[in-house]
């Protein structure tokens, strides 16, 4: 069994606020919210990061994407605008070894860094 625990969100054995899923991809609270909307969207599948997808992972992070705007459009963000972040590794901020994307809005975004 994995170990993962994203994997355990998305397979229902660890609780989460989730507000998204189809077959590919599930959706949910981040735990520790850094802006009034906080949603992180994931693979079911489980890729480390962002420099482990193939070319075969194509169609999945566009579908990522597809799901990360259908998501911001449901908290009402279309028109406001959201911000999109994935932390690649160690120098990139990464704490969860599971490829996720952050969906950040409901407030004015600052510059990166
Ligand atoms: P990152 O630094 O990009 O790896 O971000 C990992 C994110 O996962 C952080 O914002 C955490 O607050 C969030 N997180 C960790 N465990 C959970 C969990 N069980 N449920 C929801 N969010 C979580
Ligand atoms: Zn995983």
């Amino acid at each position: 069994m994995s170990d993962c625990i994203f994997c355990k969100i998305a397979g229902g054995e660890v609780p989460a606020e989730i507000v998204y899923q189809d077959d590919q991809i599930v959706g949910f609270k981040d735990i520790r919210p850094v802006a009034p909307v906080h949603i992180l969207l994931i693979p079911r599948k489980h890729i480390p990061d962002l420099t482990a997808i193939t070319p075969e992972d194509a169609e999945l992070i566009g579908r990522l994407h597809l799901a990360a705007v259908k998501v911001a459009a449901d908290q009402g963000l279309a028109e406001r605008g959201f911000r999109l972040v994935n932390n690649c590794k160690a120098e990139g901020g990464q704490v969860v070894y599971h490829l996720h994307f952050h969906l950040l809005g409901g407030r004015q975004m600052r510059t990166l860094g």
